[in-house]
């Protein structure tokens, strides 16, 4: 037990990003859910549903779609309605 270690911190949600798999405070990712309703993006974060985190940043979603990372973490398969979606939306960020 190290002593240095007893103050109390404030507790902050952390994500794990399925592209670049860096992990970043919650509220600096987007999810994506997969809802009743089938998979979309969750700007409120409040879906109910298996949620996946991405940054808002092209190269990450690049790679989670290139890598069926998104399917995987949301333990589904994209239809191609969903993957359009998905792609839609990685088209309208920023290189990073
Ligand atoms: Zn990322």
């Amino acid at each position: 037990m190290s002593k240095a270690d007893n103050k109390p911190k404030k507790h902050i949600p952390q994500r794990t990003c399925i592209g670049c798999r860096e992990v970043n405070e919650k509220k600096t990712l987007v999810r994506i859910v997969k809802s009743p309703e089938g998979v979309c993006i969750d700007p409120t974060g409040r879906k109910p549903g298996r949620g996946a985190y991405l940054h808002e940043a092209k190269g990450c979603w690049e790679t989670a779609l290139k890598r069926g990372a998104i399917g995987r973490a949301l333990k589904t398969e994209l239809t191609p309605d969903e993957t359009a979606i998905l792609t839609a939306h990685m088209e309208t960020l920023q290189e990073d």
